[in-house]
């Protein structure tokens, strides 16, 4: 079985994506962490993001792995760093290049061959899985996803006030939604859900409910 989601950051995609692989035995793959793996090399190895050929050169040579719940590149274990604004910003940078997400898509495609997976993204649906058996698309108000990414960071020991965090998120969001390789886009065979007023239980609860019914996408 494949399940893609995808929505805007701070959505709660990660969170209910575990959940559902944990009840559903299925692998859970987080492809933001991928992005941001490569982002977070760019910046280690002191690579320009304005040179292009050694962005794509560097994640050709690339060897990301996620082994549980951890992401390592190139075997170094780079779970929390990737988390940092600094990251995330140039993650937006690294996202919009065609080769990069071609190179992207085909290792995700790569990893999801064979195994049932829930994986989670901006273009899983649209692209990397558009043949998913079940594809949600996750939403909610910017308050809302500022505030819970706010708290996200904060328990991983990274202090941002909260009005960064959605200054980020911001541009973040329109960067990936306006962007022309593969932007975030509703799929019109994903069933939306808004979050703002449900408790991550709930969102589990509904996801499970469409899969279960075997709901006709
Ligand atoms: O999901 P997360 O917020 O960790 O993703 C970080 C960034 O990686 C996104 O803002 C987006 O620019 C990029 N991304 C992407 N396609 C994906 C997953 C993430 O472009 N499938």
């Amino acid at each position: 079985m494949k399940i893609a989601i995808d929505g805007p950051a701070g959505a709660g995609k990660s969170t209910v994506a575990k959940i559902i692989a944990d009840r559903l035995d299925l692998t859970y793959i987080d492809t933001g962490a991928m992005y941001r793996a490569i982002a977070y090399g760019l910046i280690h190895y002191d690579i320009s993001e304005t040179d292009s050929n050694a962005i794509v050169d560097f994640v050709r040579e690339a060897e990301i792995s996620l082994r549980n719940n951890r992401v390592y590149l190139n075997d170094l274990d780079v779970t929390s760093q990737i988390r940092e604004p600094e990251v995330s910003q140039m993650t937006s940078v690294v996202s919009v290049i065609k080769e990069v997400r071609n190179m992207m898509v085909d290792k995700q495609r790569q990893i999801a061959k064979g195994s049932s997976v829930v994986m989670d993204g901006r273009d899983i649906g649209s692209v990397v899985l558009p043949d998913a058996d079940y594809k949600f698309y996750l939403d909610a108000n910017l308050e809302e996803r500022a505030r819970r990414r706010e708290n996200e960071l904060e328990e991983k020991g990274i202090s941002q006030t909260f009005e960064s965090v959605k200054e980020d998120m911001v541009q973040r969001d329109f960067s990936d939604m306006n962007r022309q390789e593969s932007p975030l886009v509703c799929t019109e065979d994903a069933i939306k859900i808004c979050t703002d007023h449900l408790t991550i239980d709930e969102v589990v609860q509904k996801m499970i409910e469409a899969v279960g019914d075997g709901h006709d996408l």
